[in-house]
């Protein structure tokens, strides 16, 4: 049958190699890098599983003189690295994806903090990173624009080796030493390598054509360039991009379009739509014979046919939407667009590469333990047995183990106290530009609806008489958490004084529609989003906000979302008066107290209320009243009872879904009692020490 989506799986040639269908995974970080080479991989296997026709690395540094540590990415130094890159390839062909690599020479963004070079860039300067480090890159002369040139040539011949299709030259985001040439903010060269477009794109031409004739034979050479940036007044322009791509309008086998800073490009929903790059990629099409990919937060298969059908990309670019859905592409040729798991744009992935941790997915708990866990994001091992299970609470961790537990065929009761399922995110979907959390209760809901062996009873608040006397064999409590209104959290480990005359709300009262009037302060000790989009939320009732927070930046972890810098400038023209390194100490009636973070000095602010975004605690009364019954729990047939998620320990989203998940995996397997709970790769030991 013929559908509207065919031209989505219409194979295209990218150079010598072709593409199954449309679905092009851009590189993306995963903060496992080679460290996690292994989960790495298994992650790129899965996405060629369910579908994608092109699939990259992530960024692999090509050269010891160039690198971002702390960031932990991929390397490509030497031979040594082949075997762990060519483990990858091996894995995005496993179901028949072409495999991408994406090299970089970092340049002005590499501080060389591990490997102690002396960075090189394009002109000298400060080392340009999200650190600020103290290091300064000096200019590369012409014979070392060379030797640059030399080892990326180097590189591309080991990623041929390592069995790749494509390679991808970064130079976009701001991290790739191409854009450094081409823009004028980072490129101040007098030589035939500065000034005029022609002379900045001069490196990228002869990188290129070095590399087609060192591999071009067989693999696909691809550009990912920046659309746009914005440094400052020098900075490259959309302009500027276009007229590169006319003057080189068949260079690369591909044009990969990105935004200038990754800060831009992967914008969260709260700030960006999808397509948001529409504008700055519109008419590219027509200055070249070669395909083009964007990216946009792609989810919905008819805003993806749109890009195609109007001349706008070739290819569907997508990182989040592939690691929210690793099945996106096999979904849609099947029309199986109710089970979408789509992204929500809260880059919460992101977060596992500005932390260095490992990443994780709010949409899709089994990110990165494709290999660590064995999990899959649309299989669940069978049931060991015919056990019924009561989950308690739905939110996103009693929908997730509801929905994960009917996948291996349980019989599953969901009971929710409230008239609607979505715990936390039924409430804060509706709080300034948050609508897209709604996708983490909509796609359970739906799932759920579909499964025979699921019973869901809202309006039903149990206490542990009724859990008990239900007699389920397990007991899944998913009981969510609330805000405090003592003002406990970072910077006061005790409760604060607070005078029982001010009027005193937290992110709770709010949600619940109960506002406050006048002038509002609005301690944020919680530090992530919770904060700003409630001072948006009340500027919206017509408060007038004062946002006090001991942290050096509004809505501080943000940063690690790529939003703090977005965030501060809309609360900014919203008119919020941002007091940054003050803690509130103490609220009397009509007034708070304030100390500056750092000396003390107090100020008093007057207000007509006060709002505390401090932090929350978990529901778990129920739990300690289960527990406080254990010797009673064989008489009901009862044989665990476990809390998990909000309940257990207050975090963002992503927690709740991944304890949801990993309570349903758990279930009934058997007790591995001190052993780690995942599987870790370990460095080779040198032999010698000496
Ligand atoms: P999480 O993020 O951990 O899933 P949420 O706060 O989003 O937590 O969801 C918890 C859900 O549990 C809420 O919808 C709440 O109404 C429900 N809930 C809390 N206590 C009970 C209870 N005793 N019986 C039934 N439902 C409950
Ligand atoms: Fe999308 Fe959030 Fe998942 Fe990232 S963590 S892929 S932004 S849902």
């Amino acid at each position: 049958m013929t559908s509207r989506y065919d031209i989505l799986f219409e194979p295209m040639k990218i150079g010598p190699v072709t593409a199954k269908n449309r679905f092009y995974q851009v590189p993306h970080c995963n903060g496992g890098g080679y460290r996690d080479p292994s989960a790495v991989a298994a992650m790129r296997r899965t996405k060629s599983e369910g579908g994608w026709g092109v699939i990259f690395t992530e960024q692999v540094e090509i050269h010891h003189s160039s690198e971002i540590a702390p960031f932990i990415e991929l390397h490509l130094w030497d031979d040594d690295d082949i075997p762990m890159l060519a483990k990858m390839a091996d894995a995005m062909h496993s179901h028949g994806a072409l495999a991408g690599i994406e090299l970089a020479y970092s340049g002005i963004n590499g501080p060389n903090l591990y490997t102690k070079e002396v960075p090189l860039a394009v002109s000298p300067g400060p080392i340009l990173t999200f650190t600020s480090d103290p290091v300064n890159a000096r200019a590369l002369d012409k014979s070392e624009i060379a030797d640059v040139r030399r080892w990326y040539v180097n590189a591309a011949k080991r990623a041929k080796t390592a069995g790749y299709d494509l390679i991808c030259l970064y130079g976009a985001h701001g991290f790739g030493i191409i854009q450094h040439f081409l823009s004028r903010a980072t490129n101040q060269r007098t030589d035939e390598y500065g000034g005029s477009l022609e002379n900045r794109s001069r490196f990228m031409r002869e990188l290129v054509e070095d590399i087609k004739n060192a591999v071009g034979d067989s693999m696909g050479i691809t550009l990912r360039l920046s659309l746009e940036e914005a440094i400052d007044e020098h900075s490259f322009t959309n302009t500027e991009l276009r007229e590169v791509i006319e003057m080189h309008r068949d260079l690369p086998d591909l044009w990969d379009l990105a935004h200038g800073s990754w800060e831009d490009c992967s914008g969260t929903s709260r700030f960006k739509e999808e397509a948001a790059q529409q504008n700055l990629v519109s008419g590219i099409k027509a200055l070249t014979d070669k395909p083009i990919v964007g990216v946009g937060r792609f989810t919905s298969p008819d805003a993806m046919v749109k890009q195609i059908t109007s001349g706008t990309l070739d290819f569907i670019g997508a990182a989040r939407p592939s690691i929210a859905d690793p099945f996106l592409p096999n979904k849609i040729k099947e029309g199986r667009f109710d089970d979408i798991r789509e992204c929500i744009g809260c880059n919460i992935c992101v977060t596992g590469d500005m932390t260095m941790s490992i990443s994780r997915c709010t949409q899709n708990p089994s990110f990165m333990e494709e290999w660590r866990k064995g999990w899959h994001p649309e299989k669940m091992k069978p049931n060991r047995s015919d056990s019924k299970v009561l989950i308690v609470g739905a939110g996103p961790a009693g929908l997730e183990s509801a929905r994960a537990l009917g996948l291996r065929g349980y019989q599953v009761t969901l009971a929710e106290a409230t008239d609607h399922l979505g715990g936390r995110v039924h409430l804060e979907r509706a709080l300034p530009n948050l609508s897209a959390w709604g996708r983490v209760a909509d796609y359970r809901v739906g799932q759920i609806q579909k499964m025979a062996n699921l019973e869901v009873y809202l309006q039903s608040s149990l206490d542990a008489d009724q859990v008990l006397d239900f007699g389920f064999a397990h007991v899944c409590l998913a009981t969510g958490s609330s805000w405090r209104r003592d003002g406990v959290g970072r910077a006061h480990l005790r409760p604060i004084p607070i005078d029982a005359a001010m009027p005193l709300f937290t992110p709770d009262d709010i949600m619940a529609g109960k506002l406050p009037q006048g002038h509002v302060v609005l301690f944020d000790d919680d530090h992530y989003y919770m904060g700003g989009v409630i001072a948006e939320r009340l500027v919206a009732a017509g408060c007038s906000v004062t946002l006090v927070t001991p942290a050096a930046y509004v809505s501080d972890w943000t940063r690690n979302t790529l939003e703090q810098g977005f965030i501060h400038q809309r609360l900014a023209a919203l008119g919020i008066n941002i007091e940054l390194n003050r803690l509130v100490t103490r609220i009397d009636r009509n007034r708070l107290t304030t100390a500056c973070s750092y000396t003390g000095d107090t100020k008093e602010i007057t207000a007509n209320a006060a709002v505390l975004v401090t932090s929350r605690l978990g529901h778990d009364e129920l739990w300690h009243a289960l527990k406080a019954r254990e010797g009673e729990w064989a008489a009901h047939g009862v044989q665990s009872v476990k809390l998990i998620g909000d309940a257990a320990a207050p975090a963002p989203i992503a927690w709740a879904t991944y304890a949801g998940h990993r309570y349903a995996n758990e279930l009934d397997e058997d007790d591995i009692g001190d052993a780690l709970p995942f599987r870790r790769e370990i460095a080779q030991l040198s032999g010698d020490v000496h």
